[in-house]
């Protein structure tokens, strides 16, 4: 079955799915996304992820460009379409087609777009060894908090990453304090076994993925903090891991050139990962 894309009230092969050259998206980065993970065949956090589009197009003052139970449906018939178990929804919405001209038009229609992607499960040996992260500081606007396709800093430092040989970079406030991730939250674990995550201010995007796992987290009993840590702290943490969408939980080994703790995925990272992957698969079965 070939990929099929969602463009403005039309099923489209994904080769033939294309919005216009005026488009702000396309022009001003005048939009806002979100990707909603696909486990087993089933949303996962569905009302979550429409909670931070709404508000994201909110902040932006851009209309919702149909009602949320019609966005439920056309997700849905995505994923059916494409027959997609396990990967992820990405949709995209803009203010839409208008001459370019810097403010808004007075009157345009949102765009909307949405596509699938499929995703392997993370090999083994990636959990049990981590990932590493590089630090790099955070050249970003004020308003991180926004669902933006602004995206360019965090290309160019995911890029950095690349080069580096490593998954992700972690980005660093003026004060030396981790921010988050070019596409995830960042997280460490203390000498008393609490897990710390960046308090969600302008300066990130609150993940669902991080608000998810705080909820286990506290379900399971363990203790946590939300608040800034410093590239230092991280460094010398017992543990440290980043979350998102797509990486679920995923242990941090190293960063920069140092190991975190053993160098080995720690064991609260690993019982985390485990718990939140239930609680995925919970949501499948209707929990
Ligand atoms: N921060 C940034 C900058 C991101 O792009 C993402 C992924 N979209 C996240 C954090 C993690 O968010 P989520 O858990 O909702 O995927």
């Amino acid at each position: 079955m070939p990929r099929q894309a969602y463009v403005n009230g039309r099923y489209l092969p994904h080769g033939q799915a294309t919005v216009h050259i005026e488009d702000r998206g396309f022009q001003f980065a005048d939009g806002i996304y979100e990707v909603v993970p696909v486990r087993q065949g089933t949303l996962i956090d569905e009302e979550p992820h429409l909670d931070r589009l709404e508000r994201s197009l909110g902040e932006l003052r851009i209309a919702m460009p149909m009602r949320r139970r019609a966005i439920k449906l056309i997700l849905r018939e995505l994923i059916r379409r494409n027959d997609l178990h396990d990967g992820f929804v990405y949709m995209q919405v803009t203010r839409g087609v208008a001459p370019r001209d810097h403010k808004f038009p007075a009157h345009s229609t949102p765009t909307l777009v949405m596509t699938t992607r499929r995703m392997k499960p993370h090999r083994e040996a990636v959990l049990r060894d981590g990932v590493s992260v590089i630090t790099a500081p955070d050249i970003r606007w004020g308003r991180c908090d926004i669902k933006s396709v602004a995206l360019l800093p965090n290309v160019l430092v995911k890029q950095a990453a690349a080069e580096a040989g490593a998954y992700e970079a972690w980005q660093v406030d003026d004060e030396g304090r981790v921010t988050e991730g070019s596409s995830s939250n960042a997280w460490i674990v203390t000498g008393d076994n609490k897990a710390v995550t960046r308090d969600a201010t302008h300066a990130i995007l609150n993940g669902i993925t991080r608000l998810s796992l705080l909820k286990v987290i506290e379900a399971e009993g363990y203790s946590f903090e939300e608040r800034p840590f410093t590239v230092a702290e991280a460094k010398t943490a017992r543990e440290a891991f980043l979350t998102s969408s797509s990486s679920f939980v995923m242990p941090v080994t190293r960063i920069d050139d140092a190991p975190v703790g053993d160098g080995r995925s720690g064991k609260l990272t690993a019982a985390l990962r485990k718990h939140y992957m239930d609680y995925m698969t919970e949501q499948g079965a209707g929990g």
